[in-house]
């Protein structure tokens, strides 16, 4: 039995699992419902898992929050509109 590790960052002792074997911690989930919005609304099962699979391989704070991408998508407009 391990600490149960999480896949994306140094917590230890997660309670989510995905896959049956990757374990992550409550921030790295919340992350995973931000991150869930660049999904293509034409979303089939096999994107999602695939989606799920590469989030994994990312460490925390990859995606960052949505308030991060307003915040970024606003900067570059403002500066690319005048
Ligand atoms: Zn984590």
């Amino acid at each position: 039995m391990g600490v149960k590790e999480c896949s994306r960052c140094d917590a230890i002792m997660c309670d989510r699992l995905l896959f049956g074997y990757h374990y992550l911690c409550d921030e790295c989930w919340s992350e995973l419902h931000e991150a869930k919005e660049m999904l293509p609304e034409q979303t089939t099962e096999g994107k999602v898992v695939e989606f799920l699979r590469s989030f994994l391989k990312t460490t925390k704070g990859t995606y960052g929050t949505k308030e991060d991408r307003d915040e970024v998508f606003q900067r570059v407009l403002e500066e690319n509109s005048r």
